[in-house]
């Protein structure tokens, strides 16, 4: 069944997101006022995935190599645009007043970038009438028809891969060397716009010193978790893991977004 879709410019969307950034937009959603964040998760790698291993080698193009102890891992870094409530370029009548220079995922929504997951119109914020089969058509047996949306994909995909070498060099040039383990989490550093911002400006351009092939960080990352069972298995494989602690958290280490209550016991916090 084809999916139609047209925009009713309702701007339901655009409200209380964490829109992912490229590196280019993270720096033009800096300039215009807002705030980034960095969303950070990291995945146990012991061996290179087969060709045929679709979702591995989807993740490995967008992460970076890095050890957690003794243990090889993939960190992916995703630069997010955070606000509640309205977008600060959302105006009065819903319309985006930075059209012209509105992130890529704007451009893409409702679709899909992930390409792993299918489009289901009840999970999107788009009022019935934007799904009326008098629109133009979306997805056609499970692809992207328009060839507009699918073009902003593949240029999602791309700058996906080019930034992940100026990602570690970020993460290294802002310290920052802790990741929440890959679905359960994400560690969520909050740098000031202006720190942010420089770090950005330097990682971008010191990032062609680096192997584009082999994105590596020379960090020792910290796997964080907020379940028992998780660090438990991290630390027995040989990982540098630690309990996700908001209570007593120092000003410099990252926020937890967890996706799991938190069963961490007072023993396990001792140790
Ligand atoms: S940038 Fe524009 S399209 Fe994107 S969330 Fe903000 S108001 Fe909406
Ligand atoms: S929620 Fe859907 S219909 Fe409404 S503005 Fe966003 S994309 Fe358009």
């Amino acid at each position: 069944m084809p999916i139609h879709f047209s925009c009713t410019m309702c701007g339901r969307c655009c409200h209380d997101l964490r829109l992912p950034l490229a590196i280019d937009e993270a720096l033009d959603w800096i300039a215009r006022g807002g705030e980034v964040q960095l969303f950070c998760d990291a995945i146990v790698w012991p061996q290179e995935p087969q060709q045929t291993d679709l979702l591995a080698q989807h993740r490995k193009r967008r992460s970076f190599a890095a050890h957690s102890g003794r243990l090889p891992v993939r960190v992916t870094v995703t630069l997010v645009a955070a606000f509640d409530g309205p977008c600060p370029n959302l105006r009065p009548d819903m319309s985006c007043g930075a059209y012209d220079r509105r992130p890529r995922v704007c451009r893409i929504y409702p679709a899909e970038v992930n390409p792993f997951l299918k489009l289901d119109p009840a999970a999107k914020a788009c009022p019935a009438d934007a799904w009326s089969d008098a629109g133009p058509v979306l997805v056609h047996a499970g692809q992207i028809a328009n060839a507009d949306t699918a073009a902003l994909i593949a240029q999602s995909h791309e700058a996906d891969e080019r930034d992940r070498v100026a990602k570690a060099h970020l993460c290294a040039l802002l310290g920052y060397d802790s990741a929440a383990l890959a679905n359960e989490g994400f560690a969520v550093y909050a740098p000031s716009r202006h720190r942010l911002e420089a770090a950005l400006r330097a990682a971008r351009e010191s990032g062609a010193q680096f192997d584009h092939l082999q994105p590596r960080s020379s960090l020792p990352w910290h796997i964080i978790t907020n379940r028992s069972t998780s660090l438990a298995t991290l630390r027995s494989i040989g990982a540098n893991a630690r309990q996700a602690e908001d209570r007593f958290r120092p000003a410099e280490a990252p926020a937890y977004l967890g996706f799991f209550d938190e069963d961490i016991s007072d023993s396990d916090r001792r140790n």
